[in-house]
């Protein structure tokens, strides 16, 4: 019995007007229809045949037999080709292939010498079982693509909640200390106005204070950057600037914690300007998270020498110290948040592993790279390259 497909009425007009575009990637079904064109033209002894659809621009799909492969039809033969009328340039029987009530590509043979009424039916029942192949493929192909995404949905979960579980157990962990810190010496404070004691001792106190509540607003300020970039809410007011000025800025205030470890802090500018189209305090931030750590990771009377130079339309700064460096295993995971490298300064110095994150998050914004190389005791160099921009004045 033929069903709804094999009774529609042959095409009469323009395919292309009534076709709808299907793929067929899959070695499956593409061995399935290869399976049918080939016991097709077995039963109906046709010479050849083949399985052709809209999407693949007449690229025959499956092919049996000596089965020239059709001709590009022109408008008018394809009308004639596609109403059942025999076309001197097109000697193949068409029977188009349905799927969901739509065209999607046809079933040509080559007619053998003779055959019955009950060949026709034949193909017509093949393009049939065709359409229904295209059609589990399809909805085979969605189901995958749904379990693709549902898979990806899945991970991205799993790391924000890994993300979120971190960022809680660094925040408890880091913030606890310093703010016990700033409790104990609160109290002693207390003590001090209570007993009336000298003011030297006061001075130490407030002094360990203001450097507890620094930790402490360090945190919540990289913290906050991080959710920040993880929510994607990174406003960019970018302007183009001389990079050798901002290095400048950030070199100048540096100079301080520099001079308090007896550090030697240089800065080589480029002759020429360098112009980047950067957001500047953001710009200004990956410099100063490079440069406090070059001090950080760096003993009493180390140098740190930055500069700035160009090569084929990048700029270029380069922190170079001569600090405690990195061990080669761990040098890829530096940039990673959280990481387990995470080391404390040469003289204590608190540490988040948040820093170069953020640092290499930004430069990615600015359509930059930052790359390091280093030598375990001997020092590392850092790499902030930038694209140079064009300057109308
Ligand atoms: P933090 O310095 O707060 O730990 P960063 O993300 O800035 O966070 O750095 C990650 C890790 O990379 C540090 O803990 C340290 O081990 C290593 N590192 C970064 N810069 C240097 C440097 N100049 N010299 C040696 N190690 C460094």
């Amino acid at each position: 019995m033929l069903s709804e497909a094999t009774n529609s009425p042959r095409l009469s007009g323009n395919r292309l007007k009534t076709t709808k575009a299907v793929e067929v990637r899959d070695a499956k079904p593409l061995n399935k229809l290869q399976k049918l064109i080939e016991e097709l033209c077995h039963r109906t002894s046709a010479s050849g045949g083949c399985i052709i659809l809209s999407a693949e621009e007449d690229v025959p799909l499956a092919v049996s037999g000596s089965m020239p492969v059709p001709l590009p039809l022109s408008a008018e033969a394809e009308n004639d080709v596609f109403s059942g009328i025999p076309h001197p340039d097109y000697p193949h029987s068409i029977h188009p292939i349905y799927h969901l009530d739509h065209v999607v590509g046809y079933i040509a043979l080559r007619k053998p010498n003779s055959h019955s009424g009950f060949y026709e039916e034949l193909v017509d029942a093949y393009a049939q079982l065709a359409g229904k192949e295209l059609e589990l493929a399809d909805k085979t192909a969605k189901l995958q693509f749904q379990n693709e995404k549902i898979t990806k949905k899945q991970k991205q979960l799993e790391q924000a909640i890994n993300f979120n579980n971190n960022i809680l157990s660094l925040t408890t962990h880091d913030l606890r200390s310093p703010l016990n810190a700033v409790k104990g010496y609160l109290e002693l404070m207390e003590n001090c106005l209570n007993t009336d004691q000298n003011a030297h001792e006061l001075e130490e106190y407030h002094l360990q204070i203001n450097k507890g509540i620094g930790n402490i607003s360090d945190l919540v300020d990289q913290l906050n950057e991080i959710a920040m970039l993880e929510l994607k809410r990174i406003d960019l007011n970018l302007v183009k600037v001389d990079l050798n000025w901002v290095v400048q800025e950030v070199c100048d205030v540096m100079q301080g914690p520099a001079l308090n470890k007896g550090q030697q802090l240089k800065l080589i500018r480029s002759e020429k300007p360098l112009h980047v189209e950067v957001d500047v305090p953001k710009a200004k931030r990956i410099i100063f998270n490079l440069l406090s750590n070059a001090i950080k990771y760096t003993r009493y009377d180390g140098n740190i020498n930055v500069q700035l130079t160009h090569d084929k339309g990048t700029a270029r700064v380069s922190i170079q110290d001569n600090g405690i460096g990195i061990p080669e295993s761990r040098i890829n995971e530096i940039f990673e948040p959280f990481q387990k490298l995470q080391r404390q300064g040469t003289r204590g110095e608190k540490s988040t592993g948040l820093g170069l994150f953020v640092s290499s998050y930004l430069t990615r914004m600015f359509k930059g790279s930052l790359t390091v190389e280093s030598e375990e005791s001997k020092g590392s160099m850092f790499y902030l390259n930038l694209p140079l921009t064009k300057v109308k004045f």
